[in-house]
């Protein structure tokens, strides 16, 4: 564990999203879709309409819409470096809306609806971190 930070399975022993997990130390993102309806939701939840009797982890494009965001100008623990700068909120191409950092960006260039792509960032500690940037 890098320095204190908390990290996915440090809070929830989750089985249900170990696959997501799993995918993005692939590089890939994973969205959790409704196989009677198509909906598509993250984090892995019941669908509105049906339950969790048919659903699963399908791969994403990674691709979405900068929905709103906040910028950290105080960090409450030395664990956060300065590449825990922006907190995102993106709308998935899928739909749902994924909480996340957004990186490679100056602050002044921020705008609702901006496009954003997923990348993928290894830690100190092996654990595989989905951010966003602006797309290419
Ligand atoms: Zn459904």
């Amino acid at each position: 564990m890098s320095a204190g930070r908390p990290l996915p399975g440090d809070v929830v022993d989750d089985a249900i999203d170990q696959p997501f997990w799993d995918a993005c130390k692939d590089g890939v993102l994973l969205v959790y879709r409704c196989n009677t309806c198509g909906t598509s939701y993250w984090p892995a939840g019941s669908c509105t309409t049906h339950g969790m009797s048919d659903a699963g982890w399908v791969p994403a494009t990674g691709t979405g819409r900068l929905h709103t965001w906040t910028v950290v100008h105080q960090k409450y623990s030395r664990s956060f470096t300065d590449d825990v700068k922006i907190v995102a909120v993106v709308k998935l191409d899928e739909g749902p809306f994924f909480h996340t950092n957004l990186i490679e960006v100056a602050t002044t260039d921020l705008r609702a609806g901006l496009p954003v792509e997923v990348v993928f960032h290894t830690g100190d500690d092996d654990v595989v971190l989905p951010v966003f940037r602006v797309s290419t």
